[in-house]
């Protein structure tokens, strides 16, 4: 081995010994996938495929160039219109993935003398912007509207002062108090960014997301979202003021220093935002379908948390234990991530399910039956 990789076993070991030890593998074919964020089923439609095919011949595999040199083409411009008008906001501005724009976003808005108060579970995305950016990290309880308004009482100091939440959070499929933490940061005249990485497509009406359904785009400052969960594509995006978007498009280096997105990426979320404005019941039926699933569970005695949506995480705790039965579940044919620290809080690693439109009734009245029996044995 070369000496200079020695300590690298040591590392691996340590990760084995926690549990913590992951691969990235392609999972079997033939399971029952609970595990895609491809909430509509978007992602193999026929319609977006054409349309990602479309852009791909019209302009190539590759966008040549950054946004501002000479990768921006008049798909890139298409999708950021219809983004805005999907979120009610007067403008749009895209990034290559909702990790990058988060990046971007907070590294544009905030630094050295400012100050980023997030809730305690949001995104890996999120905390790695707000540590990059500099500027001073402050986390409020989850979902806890009353305590962001205590830190921000009680942190006065500061030029610049961005609150950030999801609205439906990942790993935990609830939702946060979006007006009442709106109220306190605009209050304290601070600005407020969600992450609507989950809700969008699935939330609000036509999918705009659960800012645009509690009437808060003027409240929110940034509504930010992906094409890579809901949409079934690539790429990721904030809707915000024409101001913001220009601030962004001059300072957000995550935006700047990279190539632009492919056509073909771009096409195919044009092609779902088309697909989702003519079939604008699809959220609604998803979460029908989510609520009925997730009954059956509780029914069964698994405990799904304060799931409020398309997520529905079981409760397990010990990282074993999770490892353990996610095994147990695929051998009974059901694909079910163990979800682990440090992607949730230490003592909290839980089977993280997540229903879409492509599971059939008869596929989660299965699902419900292998998992009572799996998980309560
Ligand atoms: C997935 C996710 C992101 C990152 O989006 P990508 O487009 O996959 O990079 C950001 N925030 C949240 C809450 C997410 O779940």
């Amino acid at each position: 081995m070369d000496p200079r990789e020695h300590w690298i076993e040591g590392e691996l070991e340590e990760l084995r010994q926690g549990h913590r030890f992951r691969r990235a593998a392609a999972p079997p074919s033939g399971l029952l996938n609970f595990s895609s964020n491809d909430y509509l089923a978007l992602a193999r439609h026929p319609a977006v495929i054409a349309a990602a095919e479309r852009a791909l011949h019209a302009a190539g595999a590759g966008a040549t160039a950054s946004r501002l040199v000479s990768g921006t083409t008049a798909w890139h411009e298409a999708l950021e219109t219809r983004l805005a008008r999907l979120k009610g906001y007067p403008a749009a501005l895209l990034f290559g993935s909702g990790y990058l724009a988060n990046l971007g976003i907070l590294g544009a808005l905030v630094g050295r003398d400012d100050q980023v108060l997030a809730d305690r579970l949001v995104h890996a995305s999120l905390m790695d912007a707000a540590v990059l950016s500099r500027a001073e990290l402050l986390r409020f309880r989850h979902n806890d509207a009353q305590h962001l308004d205590e830190l921000l009482q009680k942190n006065s100091g500061g030029r610049r002062r961005l609150v950030v939440t999801e609205s439906l959070f990942s790993m935990d499929g609830d939702l946060a108090p979006l007006p009442e933490l709106a109220a306190v940061a605009e209050r304290h005249g601070a600005l407020l960014l969600v992450d609507e990485a989950h809700a969008t497509g699935v939330f609000g009406s036509g999918g705009s997301g659960l800012v645009r359904a509690h009437g808060l785009e003027s409240a929110v400052n940034l509504s930010m979202g992906t094409v890579s969960k809901a949409l079934g594509g690539y790429g990721g995006f904030v809707a915000c003021s024409e101001a913001l978007r220009a601030l962004l498009v001059n300072r957000a280096r995550a935006f700047i220093y990279t190539t632009a997105p492919p056509p073909a990426a771009v096409g195919a979320a044009l092609g779902a935002l088309e697909l989702l404005e003519q079939n604008p019941g699809w959220g609604a039926e998803l979460l029908r379908r989510a609520a009925v699933f997730r009954a059956a569970l509780c029914a069964a005695g698994l405990d799904v948390m304060q799931s409020a949506s398309q997520i529905i995480p079981i409760q397990v705790g010990a990282n074993a234990r999770a490892l353990e039965l996610a095994e147990k579940l695929r051998a009974a044919g059901l694909l079910v991530i163990a979800i682990r620290p440090p992607t949730v809080p230490e003592g909290t690693a839980r089977l993280r399910l997540s229903v879409t439109l492509a599971h059939s009734e008869d596929d989660l009245a299965r699902a419900v039956e292998i998992l009572q029996r799996v998980c309560r044995a």
